[in-house]
């Protein structure tokens, strides 16, 4: 196992299985254009490959699909079939939720049992303007189909000052209503927002969201596990909602994240652009491979910072 001096390690895996997006999210692209897969993006079998070896090397047993927009890749259903059928104790999705009607036969075969949907705003102007593609109706539609199979599901907001803020309540009733749990992300200094003004006229800190929601709730922070992202929240008799606190309550310390890009890197930090190919490894024998990638793990845990600090890189890239 590879631990580093802080004690972490890698255990959560998150592969981009494209770069591509059928949205253009304000926050996340600076100029409304749609984003496209990347150059020499790997195939579903070889981008398995990688997630069965990383399971050995580095003893990941936790993996999440995200992009880009996974649903919009016609590799997501030989992927999802594929992880699925390793022995990994979970597998989730996240996806913007456009796809999911046309998506839900092969996530019933797979037997997929959650996925996180992000979702900014319930007012349909509101989200043309922050996702920039897509329609409403449809990702609402598809979260109740979801809801219907039996999936749970979780939907996360980024909330943005000058855009969706005022509609943090209405967002929460609407999750709590259907047994979601809404899952707050705080804005992260990514890509254009690093060292931009957007970033501080958007952002809202943890405290801020609880002074709002406090005007229509009591609620009582709970415990969360050692390596969780977010810090939760119940509301007794009505469920519970939980806050990504990047800036407010950094979890760098005890990250034991590590993400796989469509084109074959690793990345062992959301704040740092080093990053590592595999994409040839996966074509080498087992005795060979593992040798080499205990080398490559050891470099991105070395990645890790200690605080959440941004980075240039953009979030499609390495996967949210
Ligand atoms: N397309 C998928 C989706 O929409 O969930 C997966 C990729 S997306 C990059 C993953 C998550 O990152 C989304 O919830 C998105 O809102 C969030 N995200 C992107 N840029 C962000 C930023 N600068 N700060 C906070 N969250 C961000």
């Amino acid at each position: 196992m590879i631990v580093d001096k802080f004690g972490r390690r890698f255990r959560n895996l998150r592969v981009s299985l494209t770069a591509a997006c059928n949205y253009a999210c304000s926050y996340c692209v600076p100029d409304g254009k749609r984003l496209l897969k990347a150059k020499n993006e790997l195939a579903a079998t070889r981008l398995l490959k990688g997630v069965s070896l990383l399971q050995q090397a580095a003893g990941i047993d936790k993996v999440r699909i995200t992009g880009g927009e996974p649903l919009v890749t016609p590799k997501f259903d030989e992927f999802l079939l594929g992880v699925t059928s390793l022995p990994l104790s979970d597998v989730s999705l996240t996806t913007n939720g456009q796809l999911l009607l046309k998506k839900k036969e092969v996530i019933q075969e797979s037997g997929l049992k959650r996925i996180n949907v992000s979702l900014d705003t319930l007012n349909p102007i509101r989200f043309k303007k922050i996702a920039r593609g897509g329609d409403l109706q449809t990702v609402l539609n598809g979260i109740e189909e979801m809801l219907h199979i039996g999936l749970k599901v979780k939907i996360n907001m980024v909330p943005l000052r000058t855009q969706n803020l005022s509609e943090v309540p209405a967002m929460l009733d609407y999750c709590l209503d259907r047994g979601i749990e809404l899952r707050f992300i705080e804005l992260m200094r990514m890509g254009h927002l690093l060292n931009s003004s957007s970033f501080s006229n958007d952002f809202v800190s943890m405290e801020s969201l609880l002074d709002i929601i406090a005007a229509n709730h009591t609620f009582a922070r709970t415990d969360a596990p050692y390596d969780s992202t977010a810090v939760r929240f119940q509301i007794p008799d009505k469920g519970s909602f939980g806050i990504i606190a990047n800036e407010s309550e950094p979890f760098c310390r005890a990250c034991t994240r590590l993400r796989l890009s469509s084109d074959g890197y690793l990345y062992g930090c959301l704040s740092n652009s080093n990053k590592h190919y595999i994409g040839d490894l996966v074509d080498l024998p087992a005795h060979l491979v593992l040798p080499k990638l205990q080398g490559v793990l050891v470099n991105s845990l070395s990645d890790k910072r200690l605080s959440f600090q941004g980075e240039v890189t953009v979030m499609k890239f390495i996967g949210g």
